[in-house]
């Protein structure tokens, strides 16, 4: 068996299209969204990411603002520049790129970008509602792999679903998409015992974790939906991600990295970016 490619290309495609005739539209009345990034990190995943959000953003017509504290910044520098872009009127969309400088929480810092320009679903405002079931911006990858799925076609009313990673960023937010979908989710973690039992029970296996390759065929079963989130760095520049190749012999459709759940997630950052400014 060969994969059914989930390609995100022409996903983002159309979402960058809806966004750009939103933004061209409120550029018409002279206003200009801003999406403003955070980083604190000498991540080259981070930075590529970052790199490409911002020219994503300039095609689309989205003021775009990358404040790069550098890998030494300290917690309280973060947490100030946060709260003065959450406070400036000029700053639509607010977001803070990760991984953090050791000593700083996500959650901590995130504590300091208002909800209502949490474009990356990062305050623990913005996933108290999400749990809750109140409008919020869920994470912009979280909500890309649920983007994607849908886009492609993929059931997820009670169908078995392992994901790979715990994290505040991807995998936490995205269990409670898909529980608000009637899936019935595992989330699995580096404790986790037994993984290739737990992913090869599930229907549909979302992998993120950050380790190039963590997952095998014998991860996987036979005709099962995988879901690449993982961007690790290749040794020739590239992104790899964290499902290994010959699962694409024993899927039944898989996700690919890079052009799978990346550009919908750089899309459906901007679309929020809109949304936030109120356009
Ligand atoms: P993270 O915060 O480092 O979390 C990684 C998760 O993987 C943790 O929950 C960890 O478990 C788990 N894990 C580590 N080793 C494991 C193992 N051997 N078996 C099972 N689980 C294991 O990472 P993240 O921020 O969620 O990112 C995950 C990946 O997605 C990275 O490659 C990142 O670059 C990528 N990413 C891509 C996009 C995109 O748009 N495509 C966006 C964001 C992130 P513990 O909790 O037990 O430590």
């Amino acid at each position: 068996m060969t994969a059914r490619l989930l390609s995100g290309t022409e996903l983002a495609a159309s979402v960058r299209a809806d966004t750009t005739s939103r933004v061209a539209a409120a550029a018409a009345a002279g206003r200009v969204p801003r999406l403003t990034v955070v980083t604190a990190t000498a991540d080259e995943a981070s930075a590529w990411y970052v790199r490409s959000i911002a020219r994503a953003a300039k095609r689309t017509g989205i003021d775009c603002v990358v404040v790069d504290l550098g890998p030494q910044a300290a917690p309280s520098e973060i947490h100030e520049r946060l709260a003065e872009s959450s406070a400036d009127p000029d700053v639509h969309g607010l977001m803070l790129q990760t991984p953090l400088p050791v000593g700083t929480s996500l959650a901590e810092a995130a504590q300091f970008i208002d909800p209502a320009k949490d474009v990356d679903g990062a305050a623990p405002a913005s996933l108290g509602r999400l749990v809750a079931g109140l409008p919020a911006f869920a994470p912009a990858t979280a909500a890309a792999v649920v983007a994607l799925l849908d886009h492609h076609e993929v059931s997820l009313a009670g169908r078995e679903v392992a994901i790979v990673g715990r994290s505040t960023v991807v995998g936490k937010p995205l269990a409670q998409l898909l529980l608000a979908r009637d899936a019935t989710v595992t989330l699995c973690h580096s404790r986790t015992r037994d993984l290739p039992a737990v992913t090869g029970r599930a229907e549909i296996v979302v992998a993120a974790v950050g380790r190039a390759g963590l997952l095998t065929s014998a991860h996987v079963r036979p005709g099962a939906v995988v879901v690449d989130v993982g961007t690790n760095p290749a040794e020739d520049g590239g992104l790899l991600g964290d499902v290994a190749p010959e699962v694409s012999e024993q899927a039944g459709a898989l996700s690919p990295v890079p052009g799978g759940v990346g550009p919908v997630t750089t899309a459906l950052l901007l679309r929020h970016a809109v949304e936030a400014a109120g356009w």
